[in-house]
């Protein structure tokens, strides 16, 4: 365990017992001891300490961001395996320290041969609920995860391919702690127990295993040695693909129809990222099919017609304004988006600079609208999709971001879906339940809904890994967050933090969040104060938790400072290099 010699015993209990819910601290915090502090070299900001000290490794090796990115991503299918993992998919955007340009990567899961646009319906037409739709293998998309991150390695790798799988096999052989976020959320899953190897696996017979039990996985050791030595083709073909493909036949609740080819004709996509401006800086993410990149950057596009600077971030004005704007571009993300390479998205015409200032003028800066809005008519669209497009809520996924020696940056979001996916476990990682995130219903009174089910198909994702860019074209910010479809309020939120309100990355991260998805204004019990006035304005509020993992480094003239959301267990690491 050498690796993690440097890393205090003391420091990881602290990390691994989280502090959802504590206030924004005012005196240095023990359990985040990267705040205040700044990085002349390289930083790495991940969803789970192990993770973080992995990827850290790679750049204090000499590795570049890729290498870190993959690296925590295997560790983080062991330690976090309710959040993301080789089972499941994600987004990755890149900026280049050397030509400043930013290329971003699709590794989505993608909906099998065999899938159905009313597979998530009933016998009466009506959609099926989502607790029964979310489990075993009619949900499983076909993974994503290891193509891409292969995909990214040839493009940018530094260190080789089976170095990056270290840290996680000898973790995988040797045991790590169960955190207390993964101890609740074995104890408070209701379907783990319901497929035996995943309940043998988490549970001491009928007890879920509780934090700080040492918890070995040698089978996810051996897949993760045989896919270093092989590289993706080990896991997309041959026995560990046929392992996939009968997890997902034999499940035992809703078995489905996965085949070896489903699996062999997987294909990472490299996309153009959607760019928008904000102050005068380039916030850029990830296109379709993900809804993510396009709802920040019009969230943004439209505040970017208002001041927020001259009211506080917790102000009644700022988050009327915020809530508006994401109201309206949720509005579109439910009208338009879906996988464009298979319906047509008017993505240059929904950050168009023209079309956002018509939005926004649809922004009464004094009174909220009613629920739901319709799309707007961006140019190049044909006629919206105007149904039911049911947001939902997550406890999974994870983000990290990275920059490393050569200032080259990464913001990756990955998911299995739902926490703990589909619950099905193969040759010891989950199998995700990402197809859950297409519209059950296929259409509404006649007009298709751009994220039904269709066969080869991505389903939309929120996820919204952010790269924002200075006035210079420099890199200034990475930052993302799981959340489900929240997380486009999450990012949008973090970045106005830091452009709007000169905060730093943990500060950022740190604000209570305000967000409307197209019906009530959701926001934190710290935001109680406005509600009165939100309310005046004609706001419907509901106040509750929202459980984000927002993950940042944030440039400074300092150097890298990083943010870790104190929702969640994540961590920050960096270095000063030679
Ligand atoms: N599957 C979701 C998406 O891609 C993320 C789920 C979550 O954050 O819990 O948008």
């Amino acid at each position: 365990m050498h690796q993690f010699s440097r890393f205090s015993a003391f420091s990881l209990i602290f990390l691994l017992a989280g502090c959802a819910a504590a206030p924004p601290p005012t005196a240095p915090d023990p359990t985040r001891p990267w705040i205040g502090e700044t990085y002349r070299s390289h930083a790495v900001s991940v969803s789970h300490p192990l993770a973080a000290r992995a990827a850290l490794d790679m750049l204090n090796n000499g590795g570049g961001a890729v290498d870190a990115a993959i690296a925590a991503q295997m560790v983080m299918t062991l330690v976090e395996p309710q959040s993301s993992g080789i089972g499941g998919g994600g987004f990755l955007v890149r900026f280049d320290g050397k030509t400043n340009a930013i290329e971003t990567y699709d590794g989505r899961e993608t909906a099998p041969a065999s899938a159905r646009e009313d597979m998530f319906l009933d016998a009466r037409g009506g959609p099926i609920p989502y607790r029964d739709a979310i489990l075993g293998g009619r949900a499983v998309g076909v993974p994503g995860a290891i193509r891409m991150l292969e995909m990214a390695h040839r493009d940018h790798g530094r260190l080789p391919w089976a170095r990056l799988f270290q840290p996680a096999i000898r973790l995988a052989r040797e045991g790590f702690p169960i955190s207390d976020r993964l101890a609740r959320q074995i104890a408070g899953d209701r379907h783990l127990r319901k497929v035996p190897a995943t309940k043998a696996y988490f549970f001491d017979g009928d007890a879920p295993k509780p934090a700080g039990t040492i918890l070995k996985n040698p089978d996810l050791a051996d897949t993760l040695e045989r896919i270093a030595e092989k590289g993706a083709d080990a896991f997309y073909s041959g026995d560990l693909a046929r392992a996939i493909t009968d997890a997902v036949t034999n499940a035992p609740i809703h078995p489905a129809v996965m085949t070896l080819a489903d699996i062999s004709s997987y294909q990472a996509k490299k996309r153009p990222a959607v760019c928008a401006p904000y102050r005068g800086y380039n916030v850029c993410g990830m296109g379709p099919p993900s809804s993510g990149g396009l709802a920040v950057a019009q969230t943004l596009g439209m505040l970017d017609h208002f001041s927020l600077a001259g009211t506080g971030p917790n102000s009644p004005n700022a988050l009327h304004l915020i809530a508006e704007a994401e109201r309206l571009a949720f509005a579109d993300r439910a009208g338009y988006v879906g996988d464009s390479d298979v319906v047509p998205v008017p993505v240059k015409g929904m950050v168009d600079a023209g079309y956002l200032a018509e939005r926004a003028r649809l922004i009464d800066p004094a009174k909220a609208r009613d629920g739901l809005v319709d799309p707007g008519h961006p140019p190049g669209a044909e006629a919206a999709y105007r149904g039911p497009d049911d947001p939902l809520k997550g406890l999974s996924t994870a983000h990290m971001s990275i920059v490393d020696r050569f200032g080259n940056a990464i913001s990756f979001t990955t998911t299995v879906e739902s926490a703990f996916g589909a619950r099905l476990m193969v040759r010891g990682f989950l199998l995700n339940n990402q197809l859950t995130d297409f519209s059950f219903r296929p259409e509404w009174r006649g007009r298709p809904a751009p994220n039904r089910v269709a066969p080869g198909k991505r389903p939309r994702s929120s996820m919204s890994p952010t790269i924002v860019l200075n006035k210079d074209g420099r890199f200034l910010m990475a930052v993302g967050s799981p959340g489900g479809s929240r997380i486009i309020g999450y990012t949008a939120r973090a970045v106005l933090g830091v452009l709007a309100w000169n905060l730093d990355m943990q500060g950022a991260v740190d604000l209570p969040h305000v967000m409307n998805r197209g019906g009530a204004t959701e926001v934190e019990e710290e935001l109680i104060p406005a509600i009165a006035d939100l309310k005046a304005m004609g706001h419907q509020v509901e106040v509750g938790r929202m459980i984000s993992g927002l993950q940042g480094i944030l440039k400074t003239p300092a150097g890298l400072a990083g943010g870790a959301d104190r929702r969640r267990e994540g961590a920050v690491l960096g270095d000063d290099g030679p």
